[in-house]
């Protein structure tokens, strides 16, 4: 009777269910509400009328002024448009293997014919500026069209440094469009894509934004719209032409997830009603809370470095011989509380704890209670310090 699904057990347990993954995240109650209702024609008026209001009020999440690509996607959709819309086949591409997110973002652009070169990583650090600043030096012919980075790498809990990583860029004075995945960090974490020069943010819904999954974005700036009138690889469904052209007159080219425009109508007043730098400040709080319990532990926080500490989740590495994958199920088989698994490498070592999204300083309280509840039922010699340690921080931040 032990089923791992929280679904099957909620229908006999009271409470709900704790999703502590890294995305997809809590949906808010008003947010839910938006997205039942009824379907609306995507060709009248109405349906005009909000998608202006997105677009407009979306913009100041990603700091932006230009425009913005809406797909009805994963945000690994959102990956695939702002490489199709930019490069050619065989345009090199530099990546660093920052985790499981960038290693799959790599593995998309071999896919489509570009030619990959790597900066490899111990998925403990985020891109490092100083590497980045070499390779661009050993590059004087300017094979390298584009620079892809993730801004919070989910699998790791580690965020890379995106305004020192432009600063590299630019006094390299090196012309490589800087393309940034920020599907685990837009509307958690401070992100600026007009005054970072970023050229294309990549998104999704399911994260930061507290949607469902099922939008994938696109911030575009100006170097990538030039970028995109020689772009030559294949490109129909992720073309910017139509999306952006419609979108003008607050129309899609194609069949819009209405419903979930509905909802990001609703999250979009959620944000601007706490206001986005109390947003940031919140998620940055918890995530010192979190660590703190995770030291209490006796664990350790992944990240290795403290300037690449994610706001938007932990992840912590169990000692050797301990099995993250182990403790999970206990904590969802005894307190209907889901944790994000180890992904790629660090499959069964690490659990991580998703702190982003809608959440309260009570929630996070509850979920690390379960954690240590679990730490401890799972038979870990855990220190109760951890919890203690957390309610400090949030008694004092
Ligand atoms: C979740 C996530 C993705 C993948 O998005 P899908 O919606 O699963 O396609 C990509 N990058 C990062 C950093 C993520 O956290």
């Amino acid at each position: 009777m032990n089923s791992p699904q929280p679904q099957a057990r909620s229908a006999r347990r009271p409470g709900r269910h704790f999703l502590q993954i890294p995305g997809p995240t809590n949906i808010p109650d008003p947010v839910l509400r938006a997205l039942a209702a009824p379907t609306i024609d995507h060709r009248g008026p109405a349906f005009t009328e909000l998608a202006r209001s997105v677009l407009a009020r979306l913009g100041p999440v990603f700091g932006t002024t230009g425009p913005l690509a809406l797909y009805p996607s994963s945000g690994t959709g959102a990956w695939e448009a702002a490489l199709v819309n930019t490069l050619s086949p065989g345009d090199r591409v530099l990546f660093f293997e920052t985790g499981h997110f960038a290693v799959l973002w790599r593995e998309l652009a071999e896919r489509l014919g570009l030619d990959v070169e790597i900066v490899p990583g111990d998925w403990r650090h985020g891109a490092d500026p100083d590497t980045l600043a070499d390779r661009l030096a050993h590059d004087p012919h300017h094979r390298i069209k584009a620079v892809c980075v993730v801004h919070n790498e989910t699998s790791t809990g580690v965020t890379s440094r995106i305004p020192a990583l432009r600063t590299a860029l630019d006094e390299a004075s090196h012309p490589a469009l800087f393309l940034v995945d920020t599907v685990s960090s837009l509307g958690s974490t401070d992100f600026r894509h007009d005054e970072w020069g970023v050229d294309v943010t990549v998104t999704g819904s399911q994260k930061g934004l507290m949607l469902p999954p099922g939008l994938g974005f696109n911030a575009i700036g100006p170097r990538a719209l030039e970028a995109h009138r020689t772009a030559r690889l294949p490109r129909a469904y992720w073309d910017w032409d139509p999306l952006l052209d419609a979108a003008e007159h607050g129309r899609f080219p194609y069949t819009p997830a209405t419903n979930l425009l509905y909802g990001l109508d609703v999250a979009l007043d959620l944000l601007t009603e706490e206001g986005l730098p109390a947003v940031f400040a919140r998620h940055t709080r918890h995530a010192a809370a979190t660590r703190a319990a995770v030291r209490g532990w006796g664990l350790t926080v992944l990240c290795a470095d403290a300037r690449e500490y994610s706001p938007t989740l932990t992840a912590v590495l169990m000692p050797d011989g301990q099995d993250a994958d182990a403790l999970r199920a206990t904590v969802l088989d005894r307190y209907d509380m889901s944790l994000g698994s180890g992904l790629g490498r660090l499959a069964g070592r690490v659990f991580r704890i998703g702190h982003l999204g809608q959440l309260s300083d009570l929630q996070l309280a509850g979920a690390l209670a379960g954690v240590q509840m679990g730490l401890a039922a799972h038979g870990f010699p855990s220190d109760p310090a951890g919890l203690t340690a957390a309610l400090d921080v949030l008694a004092t931040a």
